[in-house]
C-alpha cells in the first residue's frame, strides 16, 4: 500500500519553452509584410504602432524599422483601411536563400 502512495506523488518533468527571455518569459518574433501596392500612404500604421518601428521611405510608403522589436499586437494591421498589412508569426528559415 505504502509503495502505491509513492507512485502516485511522483514528480511531473517541468516543461519548458523553447526559446527564453532575459526574464525567464517566452520571446515570440512576428514579421510585418506591407502590400505597398494597396497602400495609400496615410500614415495610420506609423501613428498606432506602440513601438515606434514603422516609418515612411522616401517615396512615402511604410516600412519597418526593427522588426525584432515589434509585439505582434497587430494594431498596424487592424487599422489600415486599406488591408495593406499582415503580421505573422516569425518561422525559422531553413537556408540562408529562404525568403
Ligand atoms: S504589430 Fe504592433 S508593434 Fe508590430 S509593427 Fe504592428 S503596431 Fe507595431
Ligand atoms: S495604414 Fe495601410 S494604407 Fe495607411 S500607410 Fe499604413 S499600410 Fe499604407
Amino acid at each position: 500500500m505504502a509503495s502505491k502512495t509513492a507512485s502516485r506523488k511522483k514528480k511531473q518533468p517541468v516543461r519548458r519553452s523553447k526559446e527564453k527571455g532575459t526574464a525567464g518569459a517566452e520571446v515570440k518574433k512576428f514579421d510585418v509584410h506591407f502590400f505597398h501596392a494597396w497602400c495609400k500612404q496615410c500614415g495610420l500604421c506609423m501613428a498606432f504602432c506602440p513601438r515606434k518601428i514603422i516609418q515612411a521611405d522616401q517615396n512615402g510608403l511604410p516600412v519597418i524599422t526593427d522588426a525584432d522589436r515589434c509585439t505582434g499586437c497587430r494594431f498596424c494591421e487592424a487599422h489600415c483601411p486599406d488591408f495593406a498589412i499582415s503580421v505573422d508569426d516569425r518561422v525559422p528559415r531553413r537556408r540562408k536563400t529562404d525568403e
